[in-house]
């Protein structure tokens, strides 16, 4: 079977059974009270896909990223919203890669079975944005404890995590050769922490996303909760993110989907001027140009899982699957509202919720324009510019 999309057939299948029993109205009722989708994301963690790419030894089921990126996509395709829970999936990437064995026995067993949740992962600051190497969250190590003091926003799902990954500053910049040194990555025990160095203050959203600031006042973490070497967590966390981009690619591919099979339906079956709206080429093209490029995005995307399962390098495919991707199906978001003319912003359509979901991807976990830079720099050798 040439194109990899129509293989696993039997994960598709198994995950929109288990999405079948969340139907629109369940997403619809979550997002108007402005709540989490508790039950589904329970559901999804009872059934084992959310430990799909932890090894086997560790309690996982062992599959690689093309299998994860057909769970993601088949989650949004359903019409529900794998930004509740995606963090799951690839934060305990850095731990598996970078943590010790003894660190890994004891988390990895417990997140897989969804005792524990690794949903979260500090990395962005107000002052700062894009420009990581700068944060100014610090962590100073004293009695065999690290004091963290700083400040971070957008950081996602710790209402519903017991464990965050964050990055800080270790030595401060003007005394690293590079900027990108003297970073280090924490496992922070977030039932420990809150309350205790840390305050969390939610951020209301377009998205119902649950995302909030965080505000470290002399937290302390147990020195064994550093991962990896001191000093090295930038590159930790920039390892991460090829999963973390191609993951959130598949997302998009699901949502252009739904998309195009939602607005494809109903113009079949609106009539004005006596006859199917879908009839007009006007409305057809659109529709048509959406759906080439949700299928062109997948394919890159499975091109990026490809390199990631065999651990060659992919950070190029991972950075043009999720912008390609994103731009899809925000294309095919804004078809689908379009023909379904008013109808689009009744919420009981569950477009305009969709609507909003997809846009989130032009911006985070990374903005297109900083994807365009990455590509003009380090794959077509352009000058840097910042
Ligand atoms: C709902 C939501 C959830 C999030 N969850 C998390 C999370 O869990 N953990 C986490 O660490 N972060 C999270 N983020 C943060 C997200 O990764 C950032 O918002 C995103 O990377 C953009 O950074 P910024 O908002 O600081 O924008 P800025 O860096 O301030 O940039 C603003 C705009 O300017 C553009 N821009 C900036 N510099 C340049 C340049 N040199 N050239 C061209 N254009 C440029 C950017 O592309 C962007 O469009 C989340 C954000 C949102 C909205």
């Amino acid at each position: 079977m040439p194109n990899p999309a129509e293989k696993y057939q039997d994960i598709r299948d198994a995950v929109r059974d288990l999405c079948a029993e969340f139907p629109d109205e369940y997403f619809r009722e979550v997002d108007a009270r402005r709540g989490y989708p508790a039950e589904f994301v329970d559901a999804l963690t009872r059934a084992g896909w959310l430990a799909a790419l932890i090894p086997q030894e560790y309690g996982g089921s062992g599959l690689g990223l093309t299998e994860a990126s057909i769970i993601m996509e088949e989650i949004n395709r359903a019409g529900g919203n794998s930004g509740a829970c995606h963090g799951q999936m690839y934060n305990m990437g850095t731990l598996l890669r970078h943590g010790s064995e003894a660190q890994k026995k004891q988390w990895l067993p417990r997140i897989a079975s969804g005792e524990l949740r690794l949903q979260s992962m500090g990395v962005t600051e107000p002052t700062t944005g894009t420009d990581t190497t700068r944060i100014k969250t610090v962590a100073v190590k004293k009695d065999g404890r690290y004091v963290v003091n700083g400040q971070k926003v957008w950081i996602s799902r710790v209402q519903h995590s017991d464990l965050m990954i964050l990055l800080a500053r270790t030595t401060p910049l003007d005394q690293v050769r590079r900027k990108s040194e003297g970073m280090s990555i924490f496992l922070v025990d977030l039932r420990e922490a809150v309350g205790k160095g840390l305050t969390v203050r939610p951020i209301p959203n377009m998205v119902n996303h649950e995302t909030n600031e965080l505000f470290f006042e002399n937290l302390e973490i147990p020195e064994e909760n550093l991962i990896g070497e001191e000093g090295r967590g930038f590159g930790y966390i920039l390892d991460g993110l090829n999963a973390e981009r191609t993951l959130i690619a598949a997302e998009c591919i699901g949502d252009g989907h739904w998309f195009v099979d939602r607005v494809t339906k109903y113009a079949n079956e609106r009539i004005v001027f006596g006859r199917p709206i879908g009839q007009n080429q006007g409305v057809q093209f659109p529709i048509a140009r959406a759906y080439v490029n949700v299928e062109a995005a997948s394919l890159m995307r499975f091109d990026a899982c490809a390199r990631f399962d065999a651990h060659e390098p992919c950070g190029a495919q991972a950075n043009m699957a999720k912008m390609l991707a994103a731009d899809a199906s925000w294309e095919a978001a804004n078809a689908c509202l379009q023909f379904h003319g008013g109808f689009g912003f009744a919420c009981e359509y569950d477009v305009e919720r969709k609507f909003r979901e997809t846009r989130l991807y032009q911006v985070a976990p990374i903005s297109t324009n900083l994807i365009l830079s990455y590509i003009a720099q380090h794959v077509l050798g352009l000058p840097r510019s910042f």
